[in-house]
């Protein structure tokens, strides 16, 4: 049993329990659901409190922000792209919450999020260079982390400290 993010409560049974027993389970287990609500609420809040230090209702806020975080981007992709030895083909910028960078490797576009502009600069860097990883592989399996592990070597620090940002 478990609350996810929307506050919806999920609850995995074997097949053929009869509903009277998941109705009793719930109901013994009032305590832990509320308690399990209460801090996805919390952590929600938390969340949308992150995202909102960064205002892109308006155009103008939009153009601004793409504006400072490619002048931000730019220059690490100039390293990495000759470090690496890889070179995409399109960069965008969209304003994309839990998603930090996506990566095509098909295509060659990468897309990053402009709320990385709420991230301390060598987590921004950490997510370039993951993005930039994808073009070489694909999926995040042994390989992939040993291509972070050459060219990003405090990546899991970095994406604790992402983690902890958002968090607050
Ligand atoms: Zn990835």
């Amino acid at each position: 049993m478990r609350v996810v993010s929307n506050g919806d409560l999920h609850i995995s049974a074997p097949y053929g329990v009869p509903k009277g027993e998941i109705d009793r389970f719930i109901q013994s287990n009032e305590t832990w659901i509320q308690k399990a609500l209460q801090k996805q609420l919390a952590a929600n809040r938390q969340r949308s409190n992150f995202y909102s230090q960064l205002p892109l209702e308006t155009r103008e806020q939009v153009r601004e922000a793409v504006q400072r975080l490619d002048a931000l981007v730019q220059p690490m992709l100039l390293k990495y792209t000759a470090l690496m030895g890889v070179k995409p083909t399109r960069i965008t910028y969209k304003p994309t919450i839990s998603r930090w960078g996506a990566c095509n490797k098909k295509t060659g576009a990468i897309c990053f999020s402009t709320y990385l502009l709420l991230l301390p600069e060598w987590c921004v860097e950490h997510v370039v260079v993951h993005e930039l990883a994808h073009l070489i592989e694909a999926n995040h399996g042994p390989k992939f982390h040993a291509l972070m592990d050459q060219y990003f070597p405090r990546w899991k620090e970095a994406r604790k400290a992402i983690r902890e940002t958002v968090r607050g």
